[in-house]
């Protein structure tokens, strides 16, 4: 069988949460399980997640999910529902709401539900994505609250730049954010893993982390054990060829790497084809044998090639980490030019999961 596996530690799921909540003692958590759990397994991490106070998902397929597969845990819906025949569902199977705009409210009106449902306003403190303006905030919060569909009404916002511990702008959206919602004597929310880690000012009655609880860290230049937080996902596969190539020769489609002295080269079983990126530099880390090893040309669907160095005593069979413990995933989006968030959460199906404890 391909030795391409993910193998998911829930143990690491259990002590970040623990982190976290000596973080922020003074505050609820609502752990983001949303897009499979950030590519970990929806059901089987939320049920590592049982000490959280609520989860949170994108959509209402993602609760549905949670449901059936017999976690009772409170859910709220991050965007709140897309279409009207959702809102039945919402209230058999218990879930809360974040309304962000008018034709929400427009929806729940035409449709009452038959048990009230607990809704979060979301307040768009100049992110300019989701979520009602702030200066109107006051007159939205009294008619939500009339609307015999909704029990509890809560208030929440979402930061931009929260990752950047150098800009201003995670101040000014908090300043903004306290300043509207101060009248109102009602939960609040605001911090995503960033701002848990970096404004402890945000973390209001709940916060509500997604990467860190997997983790990896969203500081720009962080990993991930800097917080004291373990990596839940270990990706690895093996070498399935080792092979001599002399100076000069090149590896990989578009000839594009070629050898400066004669090395060894070793084939690794894992490509794009099972979300690892494409777009890695040449010299991207690789784990093999205790040492990190660059990536030798272009990756391909199936398979990539690395310098494993001439005196290499490295054989067919043997285990290759492409991130875990061994090889922080920043690292590797480093390389990758992008973020940890797409490399965890775009491991493919082909990829083997194990849940071990
Ligand atoms: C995804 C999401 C989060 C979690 O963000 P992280 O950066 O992964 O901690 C928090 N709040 C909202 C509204 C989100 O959509």
């Amino acid at each position: 069988m391909r030795p391409t596996k993910a193998i998911i530690h829930r143990s690491a799921i259990q002590h970040n949460l623990e982190q976290i909540k000596k973080m922020a003692p003074q505050s609820r958590i609502m752990a983001v399980v949303k897009a499979d759990a950030y590519g970990h397994g929806l059901v089987p991490i939320a049920k590592s997640l049982a000490a959280a106070d609520a989860l949170a998902v994108a959509c209402i397929e993602e609760a549905i999910e949670l449901r059936n597969g017999g976690v009772t845990t409170p859910i709220i819906l991050l965007e709140g529902i897309f279409e009207s025949n959702e809102l039945p569902l919402v209230a058999q199977l218990d879930l809360q709401l974040v309304i962000h705009n008018q034709h929400q409210i427009d929806l729940l009106k035409a449709n009452p539900t038959d048990k009230p449902i607990e809704v979060w306003l979301k307040v768009d403190t100049h992110m300019n994505r989701l979520g009602f303006a702030a200066d109107s905030i006051a007159e939205v919060f009294e008619s939500v609250q009339q609307l015999p569909s909704v029990s509890v009404l809560r208030l929440m916002t979402h930061f931009a730049c929260a990752d950047d511990v150098a800009s201003s702008m995670t101040q000014q959206q908090l300043d903004l954010f306290k300043s509207v919602t101060a009248e109102f004597d009602v939960e609040k929310s605001a911090a995503n893993s960033a701002a848990v880690l970096a404004w402890p000012e945000t973390h209001f009655d709940w916060v509500r982390p997604g990467l860190m609880l997997y983790g990896y860290s969203p500081l720009l230049g962080k990993e991930g054990h800097e917080h004291k937080l373990l990596p839940a996902m270990t990706l690895e596969s093996k070498l399935f060829e080792v092979k001599t190539v002399e100076k000069g020769e090149s590896v990989g489609y578009g000839a594009h790497w070629r050898a400066e002295h004669k090395t060894t080269i070793g084939i690794v079983a894992i490509g794009y084809g099972d979300g690892y990126p494409r777009h890695v530099e040449n010299d991207a880390p690789v784990w093999v044998n205790g040492r990190i090893v660059p990536i030798a040309g272009r990756v391909s669907m199936d398979m990539f090639a690395v310098n494993l160095g001439e005196d290499s005593k490295d054989s067919i069979g043997d285990r290759v980490v492409l991130w875990g413990p061994e090889l922080p995933v920043e690292r590797v989006a480093l390389a990758a030019n992008t973020i940890p968030y797409t490399l965890v959460c775009g491991v493919t199906a082909r990829v083997k999961y194990h849940w071990s404890e």
